[in-house]
Formats: structure tokens, sequence, C-alpha cells
């Protein structure tokens, strides 16, 4: 996020406003919700125990608030991703009643300070907006005037001081009272539904208070910082099309859904992924278009062609590793499938498609994910939209898939996963990752992208961001360059040794970087060449869970070495220099993965332990270090759960042929070569 430019505010355009007439009230009801929704809801109810259950959550999550005193914080908010623990650079908790202490549930202590006190204020603003839409929820579905009257207040109290909040914050734009106009547009959306929800209750007077101190000057704030095709514009947009129809300010409108139309024809891949290339970021803008597509729909508003769109919904199924979980590629963190469940209840409504449906009632039917398991912020749209019938047998088409544009490749056989990047611009969220592996059996992922902590955190940088980070090939000690395209030059999925290869020359100036992965009985093959016209340190890196262990003979020369390599944070210690052979194992309780790796020329071997996910455990690191103008590693994996035939699998020899060949001797006299 450091990088953000604020493009606009040299280019501000001053909105033609058009001034409510006297006597025309914004009549409600018409943003995300609309009267036959609501109605279709007392059916729901009636006939599905999930949809009673959702109702009932909703309501008391209304009781929760509406006895409570309408007193927001009276300073702006402060950035979330400093909420982090220092330690282990998983998040802090954030509890209500305690402003100045801040929990991390993992080491089991408070931290203090004032940065740390300012995120507890933006959820605070975040958490009067959200109980102000639900209240109104209360109001339409509960016949609950009280609930509706608490939304007024909060909605009243914003109006009072908005202007007076001053401008605050950095990073993603800057809000007022909040940190960014980043959450300033997802604190208005949710203001805005509130609005929208208990019009009927607002005297006229109320009406024209809201719109003209708080709708308007909030969206033309917002409007100021403008990102171009990005998650952040996406919420932003959809923030502003909300206001500016509120407002009756038909310019600010108009802008908005320039730039919608602009994000949803530009910003997805061909395969339907955000082109961000984050899982998190992905889920992240569908929340923000969500908005923005209900309103468009329930205004007669065009945001252009479906087509992608709708694949948003549907492509990170593809990847999906043991346990229905989605690596955390780029920035974000971990991702399930079950996640998506909510955007389908939407999208199903949205787009009234089959393969959306099915994909839900799978996740479903697959007890991965309950409709009321959903987040309460995400149950009032469930309630309203969710498909009241699903397809009663429901299945997920997992199989190998090239997805060229996105700038992945999957290959799904024996019983592994494995899934090579080759990268795309993907902008600021992206990693320094091109050319890595992530390796799963059927139980457990090996070989995985950590995500990243929260941006506030030192190993942000110097760990998860960095090529260091990724099981990939590093060069000279650095980071790879990101934004650089990678290319597929292989993607056989035909017959028994399903092969990708990827090819990457714009990681590293004047160096190539080439990587081969196969399956083949048993057995995941894996080839890495680096070349290049200078001599170079090219170090092979791989981390894993669980604990490593290896025989490793130098092949002549000095058995240890005092030279240490850093990987973020930590130094690897030397195993062996000058080897050519390395057998060993990363051990879990759940399992076990082998690997017998060589390189085309003597390397020196690296172990130690290094962060894990954020807050999570530490891995195990690898590393085999290469000097030359060209490298190229070699290494066969197995996994002794999940896959077939794993004992007899094991190579007992991995080598490097003079033309470069990796060549692969198993313990039951098969050969396999890759090149
Ligand atoms: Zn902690
Ligand atoms: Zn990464």
């Amino acid at each position: 996020m450091q990088q953000i430019k604020v493009w606009c505010s040299a280019v501000m355009v001053v909105a033609t406003v058009t001034s409510m007439a006297a006597g025309e009230r914004w009549p409600g009801t018409r943003l995300l919700v609309t009267p036959q929704a609501l109605a279709d809801v007392p059916a729901k109810v009636a006939n599905h125990p999930w949809a009673k259950q959702l109702l009932d959550d909703m309501l008391a999550e209304a009781d929760r608030w509406v006895g409570r005193p309408v007193d927001p914080p009276t300073t702006g908010g402060g950035w979330p991703h400093n909420y982090v623990c220092p330690k282990d650079a998983g998040r802090l908790e954030f509890r209500e009643d305690s402003p100045h202490r801040h929990w991390c549930p993992r080491c089991k202590t408070f931290y203090e300070g004032e940065k740390l006190d300012a995120v507890w204020i933006n959820s605070r603003h975040m958490n009067f907006a959200v109980a102000a839409e639900i209240c109104g929820l209360a109001y339409r579905l509960g016949g609950r005037t009280d609930c509706a009257d608490w939304s007024r207040r909060v909605l009243l109290w914003y109006a009072e001081k908005y202007e007076s909040f001053p401008i605050n914050g950095e990073w993603a734009g800057r809000g007022r009272v909040t940190c960014q106009s980043l959450d300033e547009a997802v604190w208005l959306i949710h203001m805005a539904d509130a609005f929208d929800l208990i019009a009927d209750h607002l005297s006229d007077a109320d009406q024209e208070t809201i719109i003209t101190r708080l709708f308007l000057p909030a969206a033309r704030h917002i409007e100021q910082y403008r990102f171009g095709v990005h998650n952040i514009e996406c919420w932003q947009a959809a923030a502003r099309l909300m206001a500016a129809l509120i407002g009756r300010d038909d310019a600010l409108r108009d802008r908005a859904i320039g730039s919608l139309r602009k994000n949803i024809e530009a910003g997805i891949t061909d395969e339907g992924m955000w082109f961000e290339g984050a899982p998190a970021y992905h889920t992240y803008t569908m929340m923000g278009l969500t908005p923005a597509l209900l309103t468009a729909r329930h205004n007669g508003i065009d945001l252009g062609p479906t087509d992608k769109l709708r694949g948003m919904y549907t492509v990170l199924s593809h990847l999906a590793l043991p346990g229905w979980q989605i690596p955390a590629l780029n920035d974000g963190g971990q991702t399930s499938l079950a996640s998506m469940a909510y955007f389908l209840e939407t999208g199903s409504y949205l787009f009234d498609d089959a393969e959306l449906k099915q994909q839900l009632a799978w996740i479903y039917q697959s007890k991965l994910g309950s409709r009321t398991k959903v987040s309460i912020r995400q149950n009032p749209l469930v309630l309203l939209y969710g498909p009241a019938e699903l397809p009663t047998k429901a299945s997920l088409d997992l199989g190998s898939r090239l997805l060229k544009d996105t700038g992945l490749a999957v290959l799904r056989h024996g019983g592994y996963t494995a899934i090579v990047k080759a990268g795309r611009k993907s902008g600021w969220h992206d990693h320094a990752d091109r050319c890595q592996l992530i390796l799963a059996d059927e139980k457990q992922t090996w070989f995985d992208d950590l995500g990243t902590s929260s941006y506030g955190h030192p190993l942000y940088l110097d760990w998860y961001r960095h090529t260091a980070s990724h099981c990939t090939v590093m060069v000279d000690g650095k980071p790879q360059a990101t934004d650089a395209m990678g290319e597929f030059v292989r993607f056989e999925t035909a017959g028994n040794c399903p092969t990708i290869t990827v090819r990457c020359g714009d990681a590293y100036p004047g160096i190539v970087l080439t990587r081969t992965v196969a399956i083949v009985d048993g057995l995941v093959l894996d080839r890495f060449e680096a070349s290049s016209d200078t001599e170079h340190e090219y170090a092979f890196l791989l981390n894993a869970p669980g604990e490593f262990t290896c025989n490793i003979k130098p092949a002549g020369g000095d058995s240890g070495t005092s030279s240490h390599l850093k990987l973020g944070s930590e130094s690897l210690a030397a195993l062996a220099a000058n080897a050519n052979l390395l057998n060993g194992d990363w051990k879990e309780a759940s399992g076990r993965l082998g690997i017998t790796a060589s390189a085309s020329s003597a390397f020196t071997a690296y172990t130690g332990h290094v962060p894990g996910f954020p807050g999570g455990q530490q891995r195990s690191a690898l590393a085999l270090v290469v000097r030359g103008q060209r490298a190229v590693f070699t290494a066969a994996y197995v996994s002794d759960s999940g896959t077939d035939g794993a004992g007899n699998a094991r190579c007992t020899e991995v080598s490097v042929s003079e033309s470069g060949e990796a060549i692969f001797k198993t313990a039951s006299g098969k050969t396999h070569v890759l090149h």
C-alpha cells in the first residue's frame, strides 16, 4: 500500500449538483433492498429453518444495539493494518470494552499504544454503520420502529458532525471518520443502506440534513482519491453511486458508473480472476462490487458486459487445496472456498446462473459452509437474495486447469495438486514469486504461499512479500521484480505424466527462470533452470510445515561453511558444501514429504526455521545454492499420504545430464527424464 498515488486530487471535478426539489423525498428500498425482496422473506422464513435462523440472528443483533446510546468516537480512526501482534504477526482481536488495551489471543497478551487505540476507533465507527444497517432491516422485516429510530439517530449524529472531522490518515486515500478513503467508502455503503431502509421513517428535514451534510460531502470527499482500475476504486465507486442516487447528483452518479464499468471491463482476467492476483483481494473486490451490482440492477443502470464478472464467482474453486483452502497468493491472508458462499448467494440472484447455484449447493452439501454461518454483516443479503431452493445433487469439477490470463496453472493427478505461477501484471499487491510451486497431497499442503501479515508488521516486506518466503529461485540474495510477466511454455494434461513448464525473463535483469513440474507414478518431478550470461548465486528455495531432516555428504572439500543464508529475519545454517545429492523429509504429525534433490554442479545446502503463516507455526526451509552462469536444480517429491504407491516411488537417484536434462531413477527401477 505504500506506493499508492493519489491520482485525481489535481483534477477534481466540481459536480453539478441537482438540489432536491421541495417535497422530493428519497422513497427508499431501492438501493441494496427492494420491496419485492422484503416481501419474499416471510415465505422463506416460514419454509426454511436457515432463513428463520438468519432472521432471528439479525433481530437479536438489532436488539443488542437499539437500547444503547448513540455515542461514536469524536475523532477519526486509524489504519487497521497496524492492529497486528509485534511478536507473531497475527491480527489483534477487537474488544469493544477495551479502547486502550488490545488483545493478542495467541500470546495471551494485551498491547498498548496510540496507533492501536486509533484502530479501535476505526472499528467503532464501522460498527455503528453496520448496526444502523442491521437496525434498518429489523425495522423493515420485524416492524421495529424503535430500531428505525436508533438508525435515524446514528445517521443524524454523523450528519451533524461529519464535516467537523478533520481529514485524517494515510495510505489508501484519506478519510474523515475513518483512516482512509477506502474505509470511508466501506462505512458509507452501510450508512447509505441504513438510510435507504428507514427512508420512510425520516422527516423531510431529516432527509435534507443527512443528504446535504453527510452523503454528498462524504461522496465528494472520497472522489478526491481515485485509483483507476483497483479493488479500492470498486468500493469507492460503489459508495459514490449509492450516495449520488440518494442525493440526486447526476454528475457524481455518472462518474461512479463510468468507473465501475471500467473496472469490470479491465480488472478481471479472462478466467474471472480479479487482476491483482490475490484471492483475498478477489473476494474483497467482490464485496465492494456486490452493493454496486445490486444498486445498478435496482435502478436500471447498465454496468457493461457480465461474462467475466460471472467467472469471478467460480474461478477460485480451480485453485482449491486440501481443506478447501485457497492459496494466499499475493497480498492478503488465506481464504476458504466456503467464503464464496455469500457471493454465490447474491450472484445467483444477480445472474440467475445455474453454474453459480451448483457451486453454492455443493458448498452447503459438502458441509463446507452453512447459510447460518455467514458473518452478520453478510447475513441480510443472504436472507433477502439467497435462492429458496438449490439443486439437490451438486458436484464440483476439479481437474487440471490452465488459467493463462491469470498467470497460474494447476495440475491435479495421482492425489497431488501442483500450482505453478507464471505471473502477470498485478499491481501493488503482487509478490516477487515468479515460477513458485505450491504443492499438496490429498491431506495437506506442503509448499504453500504464506500470504501476508497486516501491512504494519516488519515481516510484511522482509518476508511475506519477498521472494525468500516462496518456493522458487532467488538470485544473489535479492528479491525478484514484481509485476513481471511470465509465460506458459507447456501445459500437457493428457496421458499419465501431466506436465507444466513456465518461464519468466523479467524477474531479474538478464536472467531467465524456467521451471517444469510433472506428476508421474506417485512422484512430483521438478526441474528449475536459471541462466544468464554472467555469474550469479542461485538459491533454490523450499519451505514446508514440520521438521526437515536429511542425509547429505559433501562430495569433496569442506564439509561445512561458516556462511549463512538469510531468509527474511532468519539465517539458515549451512549443512554441507560441494554436495551432489540430498535425501530428506519434512515430517508432520499428519504425514511426510520426501525429497531427493540435486543440481547441475556441486551445491551448498542450508536449512533452518522460518516464519510460517502470520500468527501460525514456524516452517522448515531448505535452500540449495549454486554459483555460476547457469544452474539446473532438480528435485523429486513423494508424499506418504493420499498418493498411489508412495513407498516404491521414491527416487534413489536424481541428477542433471551434461545437456541439462533432469534424470530421476526410482526405487522400482524406472527412469523419468525432464527437459
Ligand atoms: Zn501475539
Ligand atoms: Zn506470496
